[in-house]
């Protein structure tokens, strides 16, 4: 499988076997990064994820007093992978940059105190006001 940018200059390769785990969320922060109003993230065992391509990294602080720094294509400037410091051995890809309307559905959806109101989710889906602890 393999994700990619806006224009095509930095993509990430994943293993076909590779598991994926999504995660949606409303922070304020994946609201500011994507320019929408959540972000969703597959994450994947950094192991099985093959980058390709220039990026520029933009690392914050959480709530949780880690780091979370996202990777963009410094040409078009699309989101393709994030590294979250709490999991260090964990990559995040883009949801959007697969393209793929039957990508897996997000396993929970966190940040639900910051959700856009008119956004609604599948009654199964597991809901936090902040993170996957709240
Ligand atoms: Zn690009
Ligand atoms: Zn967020």
């Amino acid at each position: 499988m393999r994700a990619h940018c806006q224009c095509g200059k930095l993509s990430a390769d994943i293993s076909d076997d590779a598991q994926a785990m999504t995660v949606l969320c409303h922070c304020t922060d994946c609201q500011r990064r994507s320019g929408s109003p959540f972000g969703v993230m597959a994450y994947y065992d950094a192991a099985a994820v093959t980058l390709v391509g220039e990026a520029t990294e933009y690392e914050r602080a959480t709530d949780s007093g880690s780091t979370f720094t996202t990777g963009f294509c410094p040409n078009c400037g699309s989101t393709v992978y994030a590294r979250p410091g709490k999991y260090p051995g964990m990559i995040g890809i883009a949801v959007g940059a697969f393209a793929d309307p039957s990508f897996p559905a997000p396993v929970r959806s966190v940040y639900e105190q910051s959700r856009h109101p008119w956004v609604g989710l599948p009654d199964t889906m597991p809901r936090h006001p902040m993170g996957r602890d709240s």
